[in-house]
């Protein structure tokens, strides 16, 4: 059977019953060490991590469980491509998203190379990009992926990879994965795409040509805010190297816990995806029609820049979305006092309906690694500040009853502390 549905995959790719007691759900294999068979030639090369699957003998590199969670994402991530190229493509698990975006990244570039990169995407890999890559002597340019143009201009002959986060956190901006691809393919590298807030569910870059894909497991592939996790999928022999050289040598495992836990999330992901987008398309809806709010950015809404782009390469618009309110970060305050339903808080992708306000004018003017115009140009998206809603499980009347009774309530007037005093000045 080639074609298996992406639900039914959930459920099923790399479980089976445990043959020894007939459990239906795998066993945790908790064991940081693993019997071999006895030494020999064979085993030698097994051991230097020569073939793609190796005997399971330290955890850091490979262990039961973790190997059924990588088996998993391969399935799901490669669901729209034809099955003669699935069977090229593999994953290697991390010990959060954050590990899986720096082990691809320091497997793929070494000093003197030089990497194009979104110019906004989740602050760890902007700073990763903008701070430390260029430490180690990699050259790293910063662009809007959402602008081919500045991307192909960016190219240099020592371009080794390029990288967008699409949908883009936290300002959901849209890149053009197969234009993308396109570009990296005319220039001889690749694509890698941090896929984590579309989720396999809703986009598949592999099948639009990107190379590699990231997501943190963390968020929604896990969908219950209780484990971290990361994973990089991307060509068989690539995906070796990373394990090889990232995990055996930096040593970024993931606990087989956590992965576990995430293999039980990921069973639920189809389902729980229809949810979360349904539910923030309604949320969106109401917001933009709301008094007290200037904005919304959802790319499920006709009103967003790329939303044609959106409906092309994502089957929803989402569970993320941003708005930014008329009061500024006073409202914003008031906002996060009187929710009773949606938590204030930072992460995504849980079943908990989470808000969290991005004082975005202060963080872009304190940056170092953007120029003036692209400080203009993110400032068009975001203005001074964002609040940034993931749309839990919860019922959509109920989430959107709670906005609008904390959004009516009066603006804040308590004591603030200077930084705030001066936020507040700056017009939140
Ligand atoms: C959260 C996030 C990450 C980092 O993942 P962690 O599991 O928190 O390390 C990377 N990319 C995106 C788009 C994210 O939202």
């Amino acid at each position: 059977m080639d074609e298996i549905d992406l639900s039914t995959l959930a459920v099923h790719a790399g479980e089976e019953p445990d043959p020894k007691t007939g459990a239906m759900r795998l066993p945790v294999d908790m064991a940081t060490t693993f019997q071999l068979p006895p030494f020999g030639p064979g085993l030698i090369d097994a051991l230097l991590l020569e073939s793609p699957h190796p005997p399971h003998a330290y955890t850091r590199w490979s262990n039961p469980t973790l190997r059924a969670l990588e088996e998993r994402l391969v399935a799901l991530e490669t669901v729209a491509l034809p099955a003669r190229d699935r069977k090229k493509v593999d994953a290697v698990v991390t010990a959060s998203g954050m590990a899986a975006v720096s082990a691809l990244l320091l497997t793929v570039l070494s000093q003197g190379d030089h990497v194009v990169a979104s110019e906004v995407c989740y602050a760890g890999s902007v700073e990763l990009f903008g701070q430390h890559l260029p430490r180690f002597g990699i050259q790293v340019s910063l662009v809007d992926t959402s602008d081919l143009d500045q991307v192909r201009e960016a190219l240099r002959p020592n371009t080794r990879l390029l990288y967008a986060e699409t949908p883009a956190n936290p300002i959901l901006r849209i890149a053009d994965i197969q234009a993308l691809a396109g570009i990296a393919r005319s220039a001889g590298i690749p694509l890698a795409v941090d896929s984590t807030w579309a989720s396999p569910v809703f986009q598949q870059p592999l099948a639009l040509g990107a190379d590699f894909v990231v997501h943190s497991l963390t968020k929604y592939i896990n969908g219950h805010g209780d484990a971290l996790g990361g994973v990089v999928i991307g060509p068989q022999r690539q995906i070796q190297r990373i394990r090889k050289e990232m995990l055996v040598h930096l040593g970024g495992a993931l606990s087989p816990f956590n992965a576990w836990l995430i293999l039980r999330g990921a069973v639920t992901l189809p389902l729980r995806m229809r949810q979360h987008a349904q539910g923030a398309l309604q949320v969106a809806e109401f917001l933009e029609g709301h008094s007290r709010v200037s904005r919304v950015i959802y790319p499920g809404l006709p009103s967003h820049p790329h939303h044609d782009l959106a409906g092309r390469q994502m089957s929803t618009g989402g569970g993320m979305l941003t708005f930014q309110l008329k009061g500024g970060l006073g409202a914003a305050i008031t906002l996060s006092e009187r929710i009773r339903i949606f938590h204030y808080a930072t992460s995504l992708g849980h079943a908990h309906s989470l808000l969290f306000y991005y004082p975005t004018g202060m963080y872009i003017d304190s940056v170092d690694y953007l120029t003036p115009a692209q400080k203009a140009g993110i400032r068009v998206w975001v203005g001074e500040g964002i609040v940034r809603a993931s749309i839990g499980l919860e019922s959509p009347a109920d989430l959107i009853a709670d906005l609008d009774q904390a959004l009516r309530g009066r603006s804040f007037r308590g004591a603030i502390g200077p930084l705030a005093t001066r936020l507040l000045k700056g017009g939140g």
